[in-house]
């Protein structure tokens, strides 16, 4: 069978090996981490296929700049003279309109879909591993009318495409929430959405490929790739050469600068995130979204994770104490029973979404050279839709036709 060299041991890498080697092709993951530091560990683990619309939408803009005058708001560009930066948000600009998200939302949501029945299909698989997989659905919380008005509308605009979303008043979210006292206006609930524990999935899938015989490589880092003609022959390291007969580049926030190793165009920035977790007392039953504060909470039985932020930097190693203040903040503004000590420094986790500017993922070959793949750029839904990437690219490596319509995703698109 042929041999693959996936770049990446993140979520999107680990699936793509999972299912590679269900097919009994011969796999190598290479990864610059240890898969323990990378984005897929502290995350929220929502499963969303509420998410339909991309980051890059109508109004983002305007809020985005007013989030920019404050320290503890959920989004922050730093400002510097970077043609990477720039290019960036231009195309964000460019993208952030009604057409895009029209054009967007069919295809976002088919990839979602599948991906839940991926992970629904896993769990049936493999009953006795603890994934932390719920289906519990999501509440999309609000305090304010304006932000009531926005989730309705979006409420409204989900129904429309297929995906149930419930309006739920004050007292329909305490009987959903009875232990928390909520402090809402009120809420949208997404039956159909779930969640899981990312760093037991992780655990999972590292367990499975490495009892399968999958060559796991941490702490060699990508340098640069041995080229003939149209094909990569190899994958250069800092700890040796690779060579295969296909490559997956599945690198994350950085599959944009080994994107350009391969002289392709694939803009790509990091949104970083924070999160902590304390203990879930007074219980909190289900996932949210804090619409107003931008602010994810998954309860994994007695503990609780709050999450939220998005710094568009490349820098994942200071943690601002300020940015977390406002997701700690923002608990107990929406769960009135809810008190929980501000976390120490060492225990806020922080990772890096890489998103493009378009707000959707690049999936597929690239056309640039006849045998490498990406499999990147899902910003905010990397855990969310990792399994159906992972397995649309073993589709398309045994030429079988994708379940998904993938040319929206196209790696090439900037080129
Ligand atoms: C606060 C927060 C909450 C989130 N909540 C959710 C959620 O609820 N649901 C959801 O779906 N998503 C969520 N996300 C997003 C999700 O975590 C990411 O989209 C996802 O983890 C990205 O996975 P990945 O495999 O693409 O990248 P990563 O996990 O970043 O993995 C990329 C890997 O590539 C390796 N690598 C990079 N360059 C090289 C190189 N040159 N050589 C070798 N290896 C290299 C890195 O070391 C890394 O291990 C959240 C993110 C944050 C920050």
């Amino acid at each position: 069978m042929s041999k693959v060299t996936i770049i990446g041991g993140g979520i999107i890498g680990l699936f793509t090996a999972y299912y590679l080697s269900e097919e009994g092709f011969d796999v190598t993951v290479l990864d610059k981490g240890n898969l323990t530091n990378s984005c897929s560990i502290g995350n929220a683990g929502m499963i969303v296929p509420s998410h339909i619309v991309p980051l890059a939408s109508p109004g983002i803009i305007g809020k985005g700049l007013k989030w920019m005058l404050s320290s503890t708001s959920p989004f922050y560009i730093h400002p510097r003279l970077d043609r990477r930066l720039v290019q960036w948000c231009l195309l964000f600009y460019k993208s952030a309109t009604k057409k895009h998200v029209e054009y967007s939302i069919p295809y976002l949501k088919n990839l979602s879909f599948y991906s839940k029945s991926l992970y629904l299909q896993l769990a049936e698989q493999h009953k006795g591993a603890d994934l932390g997989l719920e289906e519990k659905g999501l509440l999309m919380l609000y305090k304010t009318e304006e932000a009531a008005h926005e989730e309705i509308e979006f409420a409204e605009l989900a129904n429309h495409h297929g995906v149930e979303a419930q309006v739920l008043s004050k007292e329909e979210v305490h009987q959903l929430e009875p232990y928390a006292g909520m402090d809402v206006l009120g809420g949208v609930f997404f039956p159909g959405d779930a969640h899981l524990h990312p760093s037991k999935l992780n655990d999972f899938l590292i367990r499975e490929l490495e009892g399968k015989g999958v060559k796991i490589v941490r702490e060699a880092t990508v340098l640069d790739f041995d080229i003939s003609g149209k094909k990569v022959e190899a994958v250069i390291t800092d700890k040796g050469d690779y060579s295969s007969d296909y490559v997956v580049i599945a690198a994350g926030t950085w599959s944009g600068e080994v994107a350009q190793k391969l002289k392709i165009t694939m803009p790509m920035l990091g949104g970083k995130g924070y999160s902590f977790m304390v203990n879930n007392t007074p219980a909190i039953q289900r996932p949210a979204i804090l619409t107003e504060a931008r602010v994810a909470v998954t309860p994994f039985g007695n503990q609780v994770r709050f999450g939220g932020t998005m710094e568009i930097t490349n820098d994942n190693d200071k943690i601002n104490l300020n940015r977390v203040k406002g997701i700690h903040n923002a608990a107990s503004k929406y769960y009135g029973n809810f008190q929980c000590d501000f976390p120490q420094k060492q225990d806020v986790w922080s990772g890096l979404r890489p998103c493009s500017p378009d707000g959707l993922p690049y999936i597929g070959f690239t056309e640039r050279w006849s045998n490498v793949l990406f499999g990147t750029g899902h910003s905010m839904m990397g855990i969310s839709l990792a399994p159906a990437t992972g397995k649309l690219l073993t589709e398309l490596l045994m030429n079988r036709k994708a379940q998904v319509q993938l040319d929206a995703f196209s790696p090439d698109r900037y080129s």
